[in-house]
C-alpha cells in the first residue's frame, strides 16, 4: 500500500475504504470470493509486464521462456484438476470462455438452447443484449413453476427447434444439473453440448457436484467464483474435440490478443491449492453452510425458489413478501450484508427490480463462518425481509459479532 500511496493517494485511500467495507459486511454473493494470499501476490507480480501472445513454445515475442513455464504448470494443473485431456488457461473472463467456444463452433445466424436469464441462466447463454444473442437464433428453455428444470421440456423444445448447441449451466441455479441427461437429449437432436459450470467449478473439482467432464463436448468456466482463483476464464474439452474446432486460435488470434500472464499464474496457484485436500473439505463446509442459510431462513417463513439447495447458492422468493429485490438488497446492505437483487422465473417485475434475491456461501466460508454461524445471519438476513427497516439495526449487530470473530487480514 506504501507504493500505492506514494503515488496516487487517491486510489490509495479507496483500496483501504474497500478493505473496511468487505472487512465489515458479510458477503453473500454467490459469484464472489476471497482469492489466497499467494493468488493474490502473484497477480501483483513481474508476470503483468510481460507480452506472451501465442502459446507455450509457439510465441509471438522473445523472452518468453519462463512464461511458458508458467502456463505449462497452469494447463497441466487445470487438466489433472477436472480429468480432462485438453486446457485453455487463456480465456481473460468466463464471458470470453464462452465467446470463444461459440466462436469455434457455431456460424452466425445457428439456433442455439441456452437456459433463459431470467430463470437462472446467464447473458452469454443467447440473452438479446449479448453478442450470443444478437449473432445466433436463440431458443431458449427455463424452468418449471417448482424451480427445476424439466429435462423432458428441454428434450421437447430441442426436438422442435432442432439446435446446434444446447448450453447447460446457470448464475442462479440452486439444483444439481444432471449432465447425462442433457448428454441425451444432445444426442437425440445431434447437437453440440456446451456445460458452462462457471459457478459450481470448485464443487466439481472436489468431486462434490456431478462432473460435465465426458458427458459435454466442451467445458468452459470461471476461475473465480466456487473454483476460489483470480478473475479469468477457461475452456476444458478432450483433445480430439480442441483440435477439431480449434479452440486455441479462436482464443488467440481470434478474440484476444495477448494472455494476462500474472492472472494465469494466478490460476496455476489455484489449480495447486483445489488439487489438496483441504480444497475438499473447504467445499464441503460451502454445502454444509448454504443447507442451514436455507433451513434458517424457511423456518422464518421466507420462500425459496425450488425449496431448497444442492449446491453454494439460493434464490429467495420474495413476492409473498411484498418486497422488490431492490428493496431488500438494499436493506441487507444497510445491515452490512452484500447480496444481489435476482430475477426469479417468472418475475411480474424487471430486471432492474426483481422478486429476487441470490445468496451464496462461498466467500463467507471462505472467511471462516461455519454452520451456527450461517444460522444467525439467516436471522439476520429475515429480520429485515420481516420486518423490514426498523430491524436493521439488530441485524447489524449480529453481523457485527461475526465479522468481528472473523476478522479480514
Ligand atoms: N458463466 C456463468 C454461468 C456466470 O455466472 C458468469 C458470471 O457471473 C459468467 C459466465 C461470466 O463470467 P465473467 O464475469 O468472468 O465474464
Amino acid at each position: 500500500l506504501e507504493d500505492i500511496k506514494e503515488t496516487d493517494s487517491e486510489i490509495a485511500s479507496t483500496v483501504v475504504k474497500e478493505f473496511e467495507r468487505q472487512n465489515s459486511h458479510i458477503e453473500l454473493i454467490a459469484s464472489e470470493n476471497w482469492v489466497s494470499p499467494a493468488v493474490m501476490s502473484v497477480m501483483g507480480s513481474i508476470f503483468t509486464n510481460k507480452y506472451a501472445e501465442g502459446y507455450p513454445g509457439h510465441r509471438y515475442y522473445g523472452g518468453c521462456e519462463i512464461v511458458d513455464e508458467v502456463e505449462t504448470l497452469a494447463i497441466e494443473r487445470a487438466k489433472k484438476l477436472f480429468s480432462c485431456e485438453y486446457a485453455n488457461v487463456q480465456p481473460h473472463s468466463g464471458a470470453q470462455a464462452n465467446m470463444a467456444v461459440q466462436f469455434a463452433m457455431l456460424k452466425p445466424n445457428d439456433t442455439i438452447m441456452g437456459m433463459n436469464l431470467e430463470h437462472g441462466g446467464h447473458l452469454t447463454h443467447g440473452s438479446p443484449a449479448n453478442f450470443s444473442g444478437t449473432y445466433f437464433n436463440v431458443v431458449p428453455y427455463g424452468v418449471t413453476n417448482d424451480g427445476v428444470i424439466d429435462y423432458d421440456e428441454v428434450l421437447k423444445i430441442a426436438k422442435d427447434c432442432k439446435p446446434k448447441m444446447i448450453i447447460a449451466g446457470a448464475s442462479a441455479y440452486a439444483r444439481t444439473i444432471d449432465f447425462k441427461k442433457f448428454r441425451q437429449i444432445a444426442d437425440e437432436v445431434g447437437a453440440y453440448l456446451m456445460v458452462d459450470m462457471a459457478h459450481i467449478a470448485g464443487l466439481v473439482a472436489a468431486g462434490l457436484h456431478p462432473s460435465p467432464i465426458g458427458f459435454a463436448d466442451v467445458v468452459t468456466t470461471t476461475t473465480h467464483k466456487t473454483l476460489r482463483g483470480p478473475r479469468g476464464g477457461l475452456i476444458l474439452s478432450s483433445k480430439e474435440i480442441a483440435e477439431k474446432f480449434n479452440f486455441n486460435k479462436a482464443i488467440f488470434p481470434g478474440i484476444q490478443g495477448g494472455p494476462l500472464m500474472h492472472v494465469i499464474a494466478g490460476k496455476a496457484v489455484c489449480f495447486k491449492e483445489a488439487l489438496q485436500p483441504s480444497f475438499k473439505e473447504y467445499q464441503s463446509q460451502i454445502i454444509k453452510n448454504a443447507k442451514v442459510l436455507c433451513n434458517g431462513l424457511k423456518k422464518e417463513g421466507i420462500k425459496i425458489v425450488s425449496g431448497d439447495t444442492d449446491n453454494h447458492l439460493m434464490l429467495l422468493d420474495l413476492t409473498p413478501k411484498n418486497l422488490t429485490g431492490k428493496e431488500v438488497e438494499k436493506l441487507l446492505d444497510m445491515a452490512h450484508i452484500t447480496a444481489n437483487k435476482n430475477t426469479i422465473p417468472n418475475d411480474p417485475q424487471s430486471s432492474f427490480v426483481t422478486s429476487g434475491i441470490r445468496l451464496g456461501t462461498p466467500a463467507a466460508t471462505t472467511r471462516g463462518l461455519v454452520e451456527e454461524d450461517f444460522e444467525e445471519v439467516a436471522k439476520a438476513i429475515a429480520f429485515v425481509i420481516n420486518e423490514g427497516e426498523s430491524a436493521v439495526e439488530k441485524s447489524r449487530q449480529i453481523v457485527e459479532k461475526l465479522t468481528n470473530k472473523y476478522p479480514l487480514k
